[in-house]
């Protein structure tokens, strides 16, 4: 079976260099086991935070088969809860078949299209949901601000927070990028953080302030978002993809100053803090598409070998909505 591996880590931004495909012998799973073939992988800008060291995982090192979370199909199990055919989602490797220990992978319902599982009824739309709700809790008429905004969490941060009843505003990179989250995923207005008056236009596009900041980039971004907040806003540490793929790290100057004589409450997560949430949040959601207030914007790139560069390209901010690699079919 093929199986792309971390050739070397990288120190600035990534690249195809740092990828190895390599051809492994396929062995029955051990106890404990199952045997997956992968359908579809999903890219997320995590996967890069991974190669710089410990995080709320284990880092990724030099041979390593590259983690992700797949969609799989059990060929073989040696596990008494999971038989072959089983549709599951869980940890993996970027390969086409994989032994893994039963226990990383959660067993799916077969509801289709398969790749709602990892859009908006997985890792995005659940990351969207619990961040929002759950940590920033919005009240309808407050003004929500959302970076990474055409990206798979952002896409669901602001079209929740619309249904919630609040004003949406999205930071995103380029004009075009812009005009696809104020027309396509119906923001009130969005700001392009490469615009060197940035800084205007998010003042402009935020006439009341922003009480609840969705930071999913960090650096410049969050400075700028802190500058904006109201009194009593909150900013949800979600993420930090400007500071994922170079060697400079750059934070906010306004540290913790701002957060002090504004009273603003700054808190991370992790999704998977919100496991007990998970069911709610998966119900809300599927209302919500079901009305055509969330429209799932998804990315599905094909084969195995192209896997580097959707990574790569999703770092660029190639990707609309959640990007993922189809594998094999359903
Ligand atoms: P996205 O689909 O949002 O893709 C990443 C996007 O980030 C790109 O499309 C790009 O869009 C933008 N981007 C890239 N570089 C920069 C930069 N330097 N400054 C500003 N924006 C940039 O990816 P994910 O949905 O996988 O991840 C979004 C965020 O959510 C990440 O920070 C990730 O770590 C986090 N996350 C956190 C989880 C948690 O449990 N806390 C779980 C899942 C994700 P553009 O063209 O606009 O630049």
């Amino acid at each position: 079976t093929r199986e792309i591996a971390v050739a070397s880590l990288p120190e600035g931004a990534l690249s195809q260099d740092h990828f190895t495909v390599r051809e492994v012998d396929l062995v029955p799973p051990g106890p404990g086991e199952v045997m997956l073939r992968t359908v579809l992988i999903s890219i997320d800008a995590a996967a890069r935070a991974w190669m710089q060291g410990a995080t709320y995982r284990a880092p990724v090192r030099a041979g390593d088969a590259m983690p992700c979370f797949a969609l799989c199909e059990v060929v073989e199990s040696n596990a008494p809860d999971l038989a072959k055919g089983d549709l599951v989602a869980g940890e993996s490797v970027w390969a086409d078949y994989a032994n893994v220990p039963a226990r990383q992978v959660q067993k799916l319902p077969d509801i289709r299209p398969l790749t709602h599982h990892l859009s908006v009824y997985g890792i995005a739309g659940k990351t969207a949901f619990h961040g929002l709700v759950g940590v920033g809790r919005p009240i309808a008429g407050e003004t929500v601000l959302v970076s990474a905004a055409a990206g798979a969490v952002g896409a669901y941060v602001g079209q929740i927070a619309r249904a919630l009843g609040c004003r949406v505003v999205g930071i995103a990179g380029g004009a075009e990028k812009c005009a696809f989250v104020t027309g396509e995923l119906g923001f009130d207005a969005c700001v392009d953080y490469r615009d060197p008056k940035m800084f205007k236009a998010l003042r402009a596009a935020c006439p009341d302030g922003v009480d609840v900041y969705f930071d999913n980039v960090g650096g410049a971004v969050l400075e700028a978002a802190l500058f904006a907040m109201n009194e009593r806003g909150r900013v949800i540490c979600c993420g930090a993809i400007s500071q994922y793929d170079s060697a400079a790290a750059s934070g906010p100057r306004n540290l913790p100053g701002l957060v002090v004589v504004k009273r603003l409450r700054m808190e991370g997560f992790i999704v998977t803090d919100f496991a007990h949430q998970d069911a709610t949040a998966e119900r809300a959601l599927r209302t919500w598409v079901a009305k055509g207030q969330i429209k799932v914007i998804e990315d599905v790139i094909d084969g195995l070998e192209n896997t580097p560069a959707a990574l790569i390209g999703l770092l660029a901010g190639e990707n609309r909505g959640k990007r993922m690699v189809r594998v094999g079919p359903d």
